[in-house]
């Protein structure tokens, strides 16, 4: 095309974009759009995200003080409660534990007495373990408890763990990372999947060591995490009924290199079996069977409540679509911190995720606010405790507030206030060719944004994940990426993207109510084959529903 007509066409092509975005609302269909103001959403980030909020942790007052907030706003706009007995909240039951005294470990070697101390030459991986007392226990030398047929290795095998107490190499052979990769390990040097592996092994508890090899072979200071962080900070996990729980996890220790050379026999033991290990030399498994460890931990488990915040705008029917976003954060960084030097300062999550509760306040003001009843309903919720594992999205989906038959889609909006380029991705639409087809035919009507789309099933990163993996509705995960601010205490409100925030909100808003106005339901393709949709009807358009026995009688009498 030549240069005058194409300058021609782009002055004509740039009045026609900007008409779109800055005066044409007409292409919207959602109602009140622009109520959705940049100092609304500046007012919500710069609360939530507040030095006073000290980073919203979980089961922490600032998560209460979260929950009150959102509800507030909710309140204001005309939203209504959507929670239990009629009331905002959504109790989600979690548990963690706590040391009552400190863990011991003790073994005789040579006639003497080694006493290993707990913060010194052991710690628990993570808080508080599940209470143990073991006596004159056997030990077995495990390697890195892997097993890879690809590769051909396979230390667990020949371990003899069952009754003992596993000693376990952390990571994996070192000539197994993969340089140049943000994170250079494989699924191997996951501690659950070792846990996993030893645990069918039949081991009875685990003390793994990260050895001189995996630590560049000096910085032994490092070796063992603070147990700070974790009694500070500890893991939670659903307070589920006995029924409903998965396997214990086996007591878990990570102990130093100086103890496991004590426990192996002499100095630099360590080091010479890491690098035997490394070469797949499990010739030099060294043989434990004489030694005899006594080790004694007693933990509390401690119960206790947070909230997830639940509000509805009811519509002409009873199918919904909710619009999600978790509203913790990582407090002082004690847990889940990329900023090991900042551990203790207060990670204020503005983008992580006060974008995402900005993002649904603001979806819900506008819309209560237009006094337009929508087709279909919608369901505004903020989850607690994803940081610590989905807890709040997790709990939900096993007590839905609305019945999972009844929902339409899930929209769940985690970290889109550092949005690079103009870049947002809209991850997972591919599990609804519905759903699909409608983020693609509103993001035109944004052409500041830079809308990607992804082949890939929705990521198992944030809050949709248990609507999708466990009750089969269809999700999708708007995104703005990982960025160096995350999860750091770097996080802060001055630093957000808002320019590019705003039409992130509005474009999400016209695609929520475009989907309430669909005749069609939406498909869903993923893990869950009998989910069943609002129309009563499988989800998965691949999945072929049970043949009905008459049904079949009356085939074969037609074909007669
Ligand atoms: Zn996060």
């Amino acid at each position: 095309m030549r240069l005058t007509r194409l300058l021609f066409a782009t002055a004509a092509l740039l009045a026609f974009t900007s008409a779109v975005v800055a005066n044409d609302t007409s292409l919207f269909r959602a109602p009140n759009m622009d109520s959705i103001t940049m100092g609304d959403v500046k007012g919500d980030v710069y609360f939530l995200a507040s030095d006073e909020m000290k980073g919203r942790e979980t089961l922490r007052a600032e998560s209460d003080i979260t929950a009150q907030y959102v509800r507030n706003r909710f309140e204001r706009a005309g939203v209504e409660p959507a929670g239990e007995d009629g009331g905002w909240w959504q109790n989600v039951k979690l548990k963690y534990r706590e040391w009552q005294g400190k863990p011991g470990i003790r073994f005789e070697r040579d006639g003497q007495t080694v006493e290993l101390k707990y913060e010194e030459d052991f710690v628990s991986t993570g808080g508080a373990e599940t209470s143990v007392k073991l006596d004159a226990a056997e030990i077995a030398f495990v390697g890195y408890a892997i097993n890879d047929p690809e590769r051909g290795y396979d230390d667990i095998s020949g371990a003899n763990l069952s009754g003992k107490i596993a000693l376990m190499l952390r990571y994996e052979p070192s000539a197994w990372r993969q340089g140049g990769r943000r994170n250079p390990f494989s699924r191997h040097s996951y501690l659950q999947t070792k846990e996993a592996l030893c645990r069918a092994a039949g081991a009875v508890a685990i003390l793994m060591v990260t050895g001189p090899e995996s630590l560049g072979g000096s910085d032994n200071d490092r070796q063992l995490p603070s147990p700070e962080a974790a009694e500070k900070s500890p893991p939670l996990s659903l307070d589920l009924p006995e029924g409903e729980r998965g396997d214990a996890s086996l007591p878990f220790f990570h102990i130093s290199v100086s103890a496991c050379d004590e426990l192996l026999g002499g100095e630099g033991e360590t080091g010479r079996v890491q690098r035997a290990f490394d070469s797949a030399d499990l010739a030099a498994r060294p043989d434990l069977s004489a030694l005899r460890l006594n080790l004694a931990a007693e933990s509390r488990e401690v119960h206790d409540t947070c909230r997830n915040v639940a509000g509805m705008i009811r519509g002409e029917l009873d199918e919904w679509i909710i619009f999600g976003a978790h509203h913790d954060h990582l407090g002082y960084g004690y847990f889940g911190s990329r900023d090991r030097e900042r551990m203790g300062e207060i990670h204020n999550g503005a983008d992580d995720n006060a974008s995402g509760v900005a993002t649904v306040l603001e979806i819900a003001e506008a819309m209560a606010e237009s006094g337009v009843k929508p087709r279909r309903s919608f369901l505004f919720l903020t989850f607690t405790g994803e940081e610590k594992g989905l807890l709040g999205s997790r709990w939900y989906v096993r007590h839905p507030l609305v019945p999972h038959d009844k929902v339409y889609a899930m929209i769940n909006i985690d970290m889109i206030g550092r949005i690079e380029n103009k870049t947002i991705g809209l991850q997972g639409t591919q599990c609804s060719k519905l759903i699909d087809r409608h983020c693609r035919d509103v993001a035109p009507l944004f052409p500041q944004l830079k809308v990607q789309f992804s082949d890939r099933p929705p990521p198992a990163a944030s809050d949709h994940w248990p609507f999708y993996s466990e009750a089969g509705i269809p999700v999708f995960f708007p995104f703005g990426g990982v960025n160096q601010w995350m999860h750091t205490a770097g996080d802060d409100p001055e630093t957000i993207n808002y320019d590019d925030m705003l039409p992130v909100i509005k474009m999400l808003y016209e695609i929520g109510w475009r989907l309430s106005e669909e005749q069609q339901y939406a498909d869903c393709t993923g893990p869950v084959k009998e989910a069943i949709g609002p129309d009563g009807k499988l989800r998965d358009p691949l999945v072929k529903p049970a043949s009905d026995p008459d049904e079949e009688h009356e085939e074969e009498f037609s074909r007669e």
